[in-house]
């Protein structure tokens, strides 16, 4: 089998139903917010221009998800584990940047073994597709481009075909049927100039460019966390929004009687005020500092611990946080 292969756009139908077959298919619809759902029927898919509103992490960490349930019973306790990642999953239509966010994800939760996460992450096919238009907020190319290193298949549309790459064993398998046929040199190159034409917007709007693990660790005392802390809301959005953010809290919540209950996990915010509470002290009560945190998490810190930055250029942060801050010009500030 070539390693580039094309398939013709009448044919995506087809080759989606016969992936349904097999696997759970997620894929981005539209709704009153564009978002990856699991998908029944085909003809619910709504391929976008650009990234989703919202992102892939909530297939695999949920804002809120119950860890296990305990009942109480004549001779002690039954316990009830919530685990449940048997699904095997492909996901279709994801952009770069949301690809990219899913190794940065998988090294935190990874890290903690996280039982949870790894059932669903396991074994995920990831079939990406090139962005048409970029958003204003996009950019990715800070961190790399518009493609990411890892997926399965990567397609990109050149007019009645999309051109498939192919990145893994997985992905080879899966164009193995008839409806795939060889790309031609042509067909590689309408690809390659379409890549780098998005990509040459993206730049041209956001003015940055990030050098491989930047030093910013010096900029601690910097008078832009004042400023910053000024005006920011602490309201959270923006971790929130943010597909490689992976915070959370655990709860219990029992019954009146303590005869039941369970453990729950939501996401939580490090712009939040009690992000940093302890029975001690809140070691974070200043806003500069929380939002401080939140740079120095996605560009120091991660680089000292796994050599990225965990920050994919998605730009949701920048297009929902109501107190207009941009995370292109703290890092354009950090950088200069
Ligand atoms: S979305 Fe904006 S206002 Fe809200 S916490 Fe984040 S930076 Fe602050
Ligand atoms: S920090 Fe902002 S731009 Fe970076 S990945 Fe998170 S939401 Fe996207």
């Amino acid at each position: 089998m070539d390693t580039f292969v094309k398939i013709a756009k009448s044919k995506l139908k087809d080759f989606l139903q016969h992936i349904m077959e097999n696997y759970t298919l997620y894929a981005p619809v539209k709704k009153k917010i564009s978002r990856f759902e699991r998908i029944e029927d085909p003809s619910q898919i709504c391929l976008l221009p650009n990234r989703t509103e919202i992102s892939l992490k909530p297939i695999f960490l949920p804002p809120k998800e119950s860890l296990f349930r305990w009942k109480k019973v004549e001779d002690g306790y039954i316990i009830e584990d919530c685990l449940n990642g048997k699904e095997k999953k492909v996901i279709f239509g994801a952009k770069g940047c949301d690809v990219a966010s899913l190794k940065i994800l998988d090294l935190y939760m990874m890290e903690v073994s996280d039982p949870y996460y790894a059932s669903r992450r396991k074994d995920t096919i990831i079939i990406g597709i090139t962005c048409e238009y970029p958003r204003e907020s996009c950019f990715c190319t800070a961190f790399g481009g518009m493609i990411p290193d890892e997926y399965d298949l990567w397609l990109t549309d050149i007019g009645d075909y999309y051109f498939v790459d192919i990145g893994s064993e997985r992905g080879k398998e899966l164009v193995s049927m008839e409806l795939f046929e060889r790309a031609s040199p042509e067909d590689e190159e309408r690809k390659r100039e379409k890549i780098e034409r998005a990509e040459q917007e993206i730049r041209k709007m956001a003015k940055i460019e990030l050098e491989e693990y930047q030093d910013m660790e010096d900029k601690f005392e910097d008078k832009i966390w004042e400023e910053l802390g000024d005006i920011c809301l602490s309201c959270g959005r923006c971790n929130l929004i943010c597909p490689t953010c992976h915070c959370f809290d655990v709860r219990d919540i029992t019954n009146l009687d303590g005869s039941a209950g369970e453990r729950i996990r939501v996401w939580d915010s490090c712009h939040l005020f009690e992000f940093a509470k302890t029975s001690a002290e809140n070691f974070r009560r200043d806003r500069r500092a929380r939002v401080r945190y939140r740079i120095y998490d996605k560009f120091v810190f991660s680089v000292k611990r796994y050599k990225l930055y965990a920050c994919v250029g998605c730009g949701r942060c920048i297009d929902s946080c109501h107190a207009g801050i941009d995370i292109r010009d703290v890092l354009r500030r950090l950088i200069r």
